[in-house]
């Protein structure tokens, strides 16, 4: 389905903050099976994943890929749809650095853990087209926006073909926390398997000037090397598969939740 995006955008958000019911045509529940939520990755060895939520937003996502490649370390980017409509070249730069892309919703609503089926539904397909747009393909990871899930969201991203990606090692670069503050926040609580939050957009909440996890990333990526990590996105580092196939649940070398 497809809406002129300026309506869209309206659509989705007044039936995401009214909690619809309406009877879209999204498809709808059928199963109670939930999607694998994951906070960490595999432990092998001690591979690390940095993940970049809330963008694409100029000027700091181009600056984040650069530090990236300039230290050839490979990252996961959680994109909103919205912004990924406005940026497609900074998405699509992404992948061909060699960058995993996944989907952060359309709307980043806080409503999305208690929406209906159908809305959520929604808004996670208008935010795959646009990603499928830019990227080339339709993601297969899902981060929730505040990392807030419910079991109908797991549930819906289960019958959507989506593993929920979540973290567990905050850098809190949205916060008020100085940049010394945000690299000690990772350096002192990584370990071997770890998903790291940091942030290359706003609007999610909080600052939106990413300066300082720009100023932050070498020097976290530095002591990260220095410690021994090596880095992988989220599909290296747990055989899930990048875009959307029909098996690829099944295929994960490892799992945690
Ligand atoms: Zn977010």
């Amino acid at each position: 389905m497809r809406f002129p995006r300026f309506q869209l955008s309206i659509v989705l958000l007044l039936f995401v903050q009214a909690g619809s019911t309406l009877a879209f045509a999204a498809c709808s529940s059928s199963t109670n099976a939930k999607a694998l939520h994951l906070s960490s990755v595999c432990a092998n060895g001690r591979t690390i994943a940095l993940t970049f939520d809330d963008g694409p937003a100029p000027p700091y996502s181009a600056l984040i890929l650069s530090i990236l490649q300039s230290h050839d370390v490979p990252a996961t980017f959680f994109v909103e749809g919205q912004a990924t409509d406005a940026h497609t070249d900074m998405v699509r730069a992404e992948v061909d650095a060699g960058m995993a892309v996944g989907n952060h919703s359309w709307s980043h609503s806080d409503q999305l853990p208690t929406a209906s089926s159908d809305v959520f539904a929604l808004d996670t397909q208008i935010a795959a087209q646009a990603i499928e747009r830019a990227a080339g393909y339709a993601p297969a990871l899902y981060r929730a926006p505040y990392g807030h899930t419910s079991d109908s969201m797991l549930r819906g991203l289960r019958e959507l073909g989506y593993v929920s990606i979540g973290w567990d090692v905050d850098s809190r670069d949205w916060t008020d926390d100085s940049v010394d503050q945000i690299v000690q926040n990772v350096l002192g609580a990584a370990h071997p398997g770890a998903i790291v939050l940091m942030h290359d957009g706003g609007l999610g909440g909080g600052n939106p000037d990413r300066m300082k996890t720009i100023e932050a990333l070498p020097r976290i990526i530095d002591g990260l090397k220095r410690a021994g990590y090596t880095f992988a996105t989220i599909p290296e580092a747990t055989g899930a598969s990048q875009e959307q196939t029909s098996s690829h649940l099944e295929e994960l070398r490892c799992s945690a939740s």
